[in-house]
């Protein structure tokens, strides 16, 4: 259905696109919001495992260490792999450290279990620094080409020549007797950190544009859900102007016909009268029918402030049966009113719109009765509400028009040119001034038996106690 229209296909594209960008752009966010996120809880994770393992070295290597700079033999069972510089471990290291086992000739090596098998899980290397800066030993997996040199802030990150990432704590040592001894460093590559950090990066890179095909799918089913109401609305108005343009070019082409033919001949007095008499007849229709759908437009628009005012049902419903007495009898039709109520009932209302209301649905129940039929306006209430029944004894409407007759330029014949000459908004009219005073108009009818149209309105205070 939508296919049709280049415009609204155009609109809907934009829409999803714009949806979809929009979407787009939240969703990155939220990518990068939950990459730092993940991040961030990593980092401080890291940083707590370091401090904790080299908070618990410290310590323990304090109550150890006797002299500055000097590394006791029990320190070797404190710190796995242990290996002071100078010797030929750690080269030896660095040479077998890929191939896992550690051979070197003067390592302190630790008796199993060590307590600090942290260090020997978790790549942890340590270094020992004397008070001048100089690197004394170091243990654990010592990382190859990691800078030597000491440096003593607290927290550090380190890369070696092949790029690998390493995070170090820097703490100062001291000996039993609180002497400075120098300084103690551990740290642990963060390989296994990045790597984790890559795979997730991976997934929000790949799950971004996956994300995004299907936003663009649903945006484009939702853009059009959205717009189907419009689509409708767009076409109602469509088929209203092709409808208005028809109605008006009936009693245009007909004055049109009409003038044309009077030109051709000499017309007498008699003539000329009754051709503009046809102008006449033509020219009310046209007036009426461009008067109904302002109406309509201007209901529509709310452009119309309902004056409401209390008035009485009883006289609305004399006055308009005297009204339309000489209609129905012209048409042949006995029109009457039935009161059954005992007093007279007063509503709050709009009285000239809900008179034009009641007028359409007794002039359509003359219009489509035939002759010698009877047309009755009821007036009757429940508990809370009088009702207005305009009953015929007329053609009726088949259960599948009962709805549409409310709608604009719907007619159950439809053919334009039968002789009641309505436009087919009378109904619509009507049901628009009930819709304004949210009141209720309904029908029932059968066909061939008659049809009872039924107006309900709330009662006025006054007449809700006279019940
Ligand atoms: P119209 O100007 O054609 O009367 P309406 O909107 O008033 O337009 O009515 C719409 C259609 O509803 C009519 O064309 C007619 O077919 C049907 N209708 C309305 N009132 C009655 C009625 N009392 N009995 C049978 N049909 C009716």
């Amino acid at each position: 259905m939508m296919r049709q229209n280049k415009l609204f296909n155009n609109t809907r594209t934009s829409l999803a696109l714009w949806y979809a960008g929009v979407m787009g752009l939240i969703l990155s966010l939220l990518g990068m919001g939950v990459y730092k996120a993940i991040s961030h809880a990593h980092w401080v994770a890291l940083d707590n495992e370091l401090e904790s393992v080299a908070g618990t070295l410290h310590d323990s290597l304090e109550l150890k260490l006797k002299q500055p700079g000097k590394i006791e033999p029990i320190i070797g069972k404190l710190l796995p792999n242990l290996c002071l510089v100078g010797t030929s471990c750690i080269t030896d290291r660095f040479n077998s450290q890929r191939h896992g086992a550690y051979k070197g000739a003067n390592a302190i090596r630790p008796t199993a279990p060590h307590i600090l098998s942290a260090v020997e899980r978790g790549n942890y290397y340590a270094r020992l620094y004397d008070t001048s800066g100089r690197l004394i030993a170091i243990a654990g997996d010592y990382p190859e080409g990691l800078p030597q040199s000491l440096n003593t802030e607290s927290w550090q990150t380190l890369s070696n020549r092949t790029n690998n990432i390493y995070h170090q704590i820097s703490l100062s040592l001291h000996t039993q007797t609180r002497e400075d001894w120098g300084y103690f460093q551990v740290g642990r590559s963060i390989a296994d950190f990045e790597d984790y950090l890559g795979r997730v990066k991976l997934v929000l890179l790949l799950g971004l544009p996956t994300s995004l095909i299907l936003v663009g799918f649903a945006s484009w089913w939702l853009a059009g859900l959205a717009m189907q109401p419009i689509y409708r609305s767009y076409q109602q108005i469509e088929q209203f102007t092709a409808d208005a343009a028809h109605e008006l070019r009936t009693p245009l082409a007909a004055t049109q016909a009409t003038l044309e033919s009077a030109l051709l001949v000499d017309l007498d007095r008699q003539e000329t009268k009754d051709i503009l008499t046809t102008i006449e007849r033509e020219n009310k229709r046209l007036i009426q029918l461009v008067g109904d759908l302002l109406l309509l437009a201007r209901m529509d628009r709310k452009a119309i402030p309902l004056r409401r005012q209390l008035f009485c049902l009883n006289d609305l419903v004399s006055d308009l049966v005297e009204e339309l007495e000489p209609l129905a009898i012209a048409n042949q039709i006995t029109l009457t009113n039935e009161f059954r109520v005992k007093k007279s009932l007063n509503v709050s209302g709009d009285c000239d719109q809900l008179y034009r209301l009641v007028y359409n649905l007794i002039v359509n129940a003359i219009q489509h009765t035939p002759s010698d039929g009877r047309v009755t306006v009821i007036l009757e209430r429940d508990a809370s509400d009088a009702l207005i029944k305009v009953k015929d004894t007329g053609i009726g409407i088949a259960p599948e028009h009962q709805k549409k007759i409310f709608d604009r330029f719907y007619r159950v014949q439809s053919d334009r040119s039968r002789n009641t000459g309505g436009s087919g908004l009378g109904l619509a009219i009507a049901k628009s001034i009930a819709r304004a005073h949210s009141f209720k108009l309904s029908v029932r009818s059968e066909l061939g038996q008659g049809s009872t149209f039924i107006f309900q309105l709330p009662l006025a205070i006054n007449s809700k106690v006279n019940f």
